[in-house]
């Protein structure tokens, strides 16, 4: 989608944090942290939520979720632990409408999560 933020950044038209990218995600720091560590990771593919992951992305979002763990320890949260959270919908806390997963740590997380 052309005018989606989440698009713009993995198309490198507007600046990120990037931590890791391939041809089916790119991850980078989000811009207000609630943790020491807090990255998102989106698909290239603009998916708006996780309402639309339909079964042709079943492989593509198998990869992501390889890549994830990967990605903490590149970041040094793998060993100490880290929450994955995805908000779907503006009543969960979605306010980008560009799939994507935080993945948060570098502090004792709480549960339930606000
Ligand atoms: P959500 O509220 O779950 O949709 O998460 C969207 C996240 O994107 C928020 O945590 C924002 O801080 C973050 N965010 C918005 N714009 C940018 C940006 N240009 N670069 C990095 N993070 C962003």
């Amino acid at each position: 989608m052309t005018d989606c933020i989440f698009c713009r950044i993995a198309r490198g038209e507007i600046p990120a944090k990037i931590v890791a990218q391939d041809d089916d995600l790119v991850a980078f720091h989000d811009l207000g942290p609630q943790a020491p560590v807090h990255v998102l990771v989106i698909p290239r593919k603009h998916i708006p939520t996780a309402n639309d992951i339909g079964q042709e992305d079943g492989a593509l979002l198998g990869r992501i979720w390889t890549r994830i763990p990967a990605i903490a320890a590149e970041l040094g949260i793998a060993s100490v632990g880290y929450r994955v959270v995805n908000n779907c919908l503006a009543p969960a806390g979605q306010s980008v409408f560009h799939l994507h997963f935080h993945l948060l740590g570098g502090r004792v997380m709480g549960w339930p999560p606000g």
